[in-house]
């Protein structure tokens, strides 16, 4: 016998019995976004490789060492989507959709990066991600998070996930709080890791972002980049955390969050949680105005999250909650060639009746006895049961499959009202 062809390590199936979680998850997700008029927009899941290169930036981990990437056969070099902003800014572009004066987006689906495997860190994941471009002001860098909470209240973990904050000001400041980091860093080049070396040279503030425990001591007492802030950056981050005291939103000032990749600037927050050990970041997200002009359009502005849809669903108190709503309302028994042949055809007319109902028909014949347990098995709330008598008859037997009681009959015509009723 030949060995089994396996998944490749970290891309993970879904399995039917994990299917409904995920709906239910995708179906809240679906709702808070509507409810702040927020779009839909489906993108390719390959992407020149150059897209990434020039947003995400060279020196990040995912560029350096994360992206699938190959050439395809007219010898273009070609990467899996490693997270969405990119593609979706790409998209907009190419499309003209930020001659708009705002727009407010979402997409969903796979991302891939080849990093080691382990809980809450695969190489295929999924990612929800909400953009909104053309928006200066703090008001949407306050709706994002307020719209972030309102999914987690939705999913009932809001009491799980803590927000934190940061302004990482523009570039300019950045630049002069840059000098100062290096500064520290080369005065202490001694307690850094490799990585943190090598990011002195190329992006230093990256290695505030490093995961390193050994470096704690080093980073408490780097400089911290709040004091490097102008008026109006100040002005602004001041404001975000205004509109969020005043709706009650909670969140903890880190000075340390700089996010991973090169194109945030002024807002940063990431959503965390202690329940997941070290992979806590549950949504990340921020303010990337230069990246509109640094893939070739006009300079504006831009905002967004992406959250991981495998860690949220580890959070989840109660994930069988979601699971009810995907049951087979019914399962009908068939036993005998002509109940067979008639209980297909009245399937069809129930379906055509009721598009809502949700029917298991048995097939691949079988004993009573059989198909009464493989009807208990499906979850169905009900059986409706066809022998050649009630072929014959133009009945059907209905039974309750989840409480104790008598089979009942029913005239076949009367069995549309009676399942409108339950459904
Ligand atoms: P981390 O610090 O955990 O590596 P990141 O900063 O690389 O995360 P982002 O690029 O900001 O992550 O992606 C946003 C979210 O996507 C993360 O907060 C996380 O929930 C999820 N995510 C990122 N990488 C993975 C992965 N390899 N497996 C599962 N989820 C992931
Ligand atoms: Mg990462």
């Amino acid at each position: 016998m030949s060995d089994k062809i396996q998944a490749i390590r970290g891309m993970h199936d879904i399995l039917p019995d994990q299917t409904p979680r995920w709906q239910g998850v995708e179906r809240a997700f679906r709702q808070v976004l509507a409810a702040y008029g927020y779009q839909e927009i489906r993108l390719p899941i390959v992407e020149k490789t150059e897209l990434f290169k020039r947003s995400i930036g060279e020196v990040t981990d995912i560029v350096e060492k994360e992206m699938y990437t190959f050439d395809d056969r007219n010898g273009d070099s070609l990467t899996l989507r490693p997270e969405g902003t990119a593609g979706c800014l790409r998209a907009c572009l190419e499309h003209g959709l930020l001659h708009q004066p705002s727009q407010r987006l979402w997409y969903m689906g796979p991302m891939f990066r080849h990093e080691r495997p382990q809980k809450g860190r695969y190489r295929q994941f999924q990612q929800v991600g909400v953009e909104a471009y053309g928006m200066a002001g703090p008001d949407i860098d306050a709706e994002l998070i307020l719209l972030g909470r309102r999914l987690w209240k939705t999913l009932g973990i809001e009491h799980k996930l803590e927000l934190q904050l940061n302004s990482l000001g523009t570039l300019e400041e950045r630049l002069v709080y840059r000098e100062k980091l290096v500064g520290y860093f080369r005065a202490h080049v001694d307690e850094l890791d490799d990585d943190s070396r090598r990011r002195l040279e190329t992006n230093p503030l990256r290695i505030l972002d490093s995961k390193n425990p050994n470096l704690a001591g080093v980073m408490q007492g780097a400089p911290a980049l709040d004091e490097y802030l102008g008026e109006e950056s100040l002005t602004h981050f001041q404001e975000l955390t205004r509109t969020l005291d005043d709706a009650g939103v909670a969140y903890t000032l880190n000075p340390r969050l700089v996010r991973g990749l090169d194109y945030y600037s002024r807002t940063v927050f990431e959503w965390v949680t202690t329940e997941l050990g070290a992979q806590g970041t549950v949504c990340a997200g921020g303010r990337y105005d230069g990246l509109i002009a640094q893939l070739g359009g006009k300079a504006s502005h831009a905002i967004g999250f992406a959250l991981g849809v495998e860690r949220l669903i580890d959070l989840l108190a109660d994930p069988e909650s979601f699971d009810g709503a995907v049951c087979p309302h019914a399962y009908f028994i068939r036993v005998g060639s002509l109940a067979e042949r008639s209980g297909g055809l009245l399937a069809e007319q129930l379906r055509d009746a009721l598009p809502e109902l949700r029917l298991i028909v048995h097939c691949d014949g079988g004993s009573f006895k059989n198909q009464f347990k493989r009807a208990d098995k499906s979850g169905a709330g009900l059986a409706l049961i066809l022998g050649e008598d009630e072929a014959r008859e133009l009945t059907v037997g209905v039974k309750n499959l989840r409480k104790a009681g008598e089979q009942a009959t029913l005239k076949q015509s009367e069995l549309i009202p009676y399942l409108q009723s339950l459904i």
